[in-house]
């Protein structure tokens, strides 16, 4: 296991070496000094300083803390994780669980229903606490939140409603195909979680979004033209763009392209349209056209599907493992017994943390990839500019490269400033780009 671990890690930081040094920026300098001829020299560095330096020192040391904080969850999570299955497997709970469920009924996916009901019901409340501290109490520590203890209780009541609802239904097709097929099961387990986590992301925005959030049709303005002239610039067949009442939730700006199929859309939040410039909006909304255009969403099926088919390849071999020497003493019989699902979710979360950076730098590259396209489609560098310096309430900055590699997302507030003026740089003939706004005006925001 631990030689297992040490390999992939060791392979994650070779590549990330690697990566480090594929960012050729220097060289990129010559076409920024080519552009010069013509124009008095547009300086992409000290353009970027004067972005970064928007943020006061303190809200530089606030961001970096609760983002560098955020590394630290994902280990904890994982410990939590361990112990809870430790707990239910050790103490035979789960058994009892499953012993329960076998008195109600002999259908056996009614048996595996009852059992995930109980399951998800006892771990909400055994990490209630630490799901307290993660999702209200440090989020108010840093103030990012806007909710009340009442309101975010409330939320969680609802989120489980929903997870009890969907989780319920995938074990139970899951397990079905489990006692099917002993040995090939964790191939067919992954294609039926991947045929599942597409069927919720077509249904999340029209049944599942609206549970949490208000969506409304954008009202008429020249901002509004101007995004779906955007929109249908580039192929995308939208005749809405729908907002949001994230405030409820939090003070962060952000939008999305959700769903699949028929249901995508595109969604910005309350918080982008009352805090940010019509530019800003426009680079916002660019970026999340270039994911539509792009068909993120149906690569990051395939990718993802890869990374599932792993993921259950690597329980199948755990499950194994754990069984031969545990599973006498926590009375599990087998990978098709739902008393042993505290093991599985254990190994998944082993193996999901391993995997952080691979499914960081796959999320991540398809984010610069959207990011270049909305700088193209929006033309609005310095409106990008601006919102990665806002985003920078909850995400760090100026990062290192291994730390971007190991622990981002999407490409970091420095990366996204840094390269929407290479493109400014290169783009400073074009009429519609004005060389001024480097440094918005105190106040424009
Ligand atoms: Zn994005």
């Amino acid at each position: 296991m631990n030689k297992l671990l040490g390999v992939l890690l060791l392979a994650f930081l070779t590549v990330s070496v690697v990566r480090a040094q594929a960012v050729p920026v220097s060289a990129l300098a010559p076409a920024v000094q080519a552009a010069a001829v013509h124009a008095p020299p547009f300086d992409v560095e000290a353009a970027t300083n004067a972005y970064m330096a928007e943020l006061t020192p303190a809200q530089r040391t606030n961001s970096d803390a609760y983002f560098e904080g955020g590394y630290w969850l994902i280990l904890w999570d994982l410990l939590i994780t361990l112990g809870v299955a430790w707990l239910l497997l050790g103490t035979r709970l789960s058994a009892r669980m499953r012993n329960l469920a076998e008195r109600i009924t002999r259908l056996r996916w009614l048996q595996t229903a009852i059992y995930a009901v109980q399951y998800i019901v006892l771990v909400t409340l055994l990490t209630l606490p630490w799901s307290l501290y993660e999702g209200y109490f440090r989020e108010h520590q840093y103030g990012l939140s806007n909710m009340s203890l009442g309101a975010w209780l409330g939320e969680q009541g609802t989120g489980l409603i929903v997870e009890l609802i969907l989780a319920t239904l995938a074990l139970v097709i899951i397990y079905a195909v489990v006692r099917k097929a002993t040995r090939t099961w964790w191939l067919w387990g992954a294609g039926v979680a991947i045929v599942f986590a597409i069927f919720v992301a077509t249904i999340a925005p029209v049944y599942i979004a609206p549970l949490f959030n208000t969506y409304k049709s954008l009202p008429d303005s020249p901002l509004k033209a101007q995004i779906l002239s955007m929109a249908r610039a580039n192929g995308i067949p939208a005749s809405d763009v729908y907002w949001f009442d994230a405030s409820r939730q939090s003070r962060r700006i952000s939008a999305n392209v959700s769903g699949m199929f028929g249901t995508t859309r595109i969604s910005l939040n309350d918080n982008l349209l009352h805090r940010s410039t019509p530019e800003e909006i426009e680079a916002v909304l660019g970026h999340e056209m270039g994911h539509y255009v792009l068909n993120h969403v149906y690569k990051g099926i395939v990718f993802f599907g890869i990374i599932i088919v792993l993921g259950f390849a690597f329980v199948q071999w755990g499950f194994g493992w754990a069984e031969r020497r545990w599973g006498a003493r926590w009375d599990v019989r087998g990978v098709g017994d739902v008393a042993g699902l505290p093991l599985i979710m254990a190994l998944f979360a082993i193996f999901m943390f391993v995997m952080t950076p691979v499914n960081n730098t796959i999320t991540r590259s398809m984010e610069a990839e959207a990011d270049a396209f909305g700088l193209n489609a929006a033309r609005q560098p310095d409106g990008f500019a601006q919102a990665a310096v806002q985003l920078s309430e909850y995400r760090k900055m100026h990062p290192g490269a291994v730390e971007e590699f190991l622990f981002y997302d999407h490409p970091s507030g420095w990366q996204r400033i840094h390269r929407a003026m290479i493109w400014k740089a290169e783009h400073l003939d074009d009429a519609d780009v004005r060389r001024g706004d480097a440094i918005a005006p105190p106040g424009a925001r």
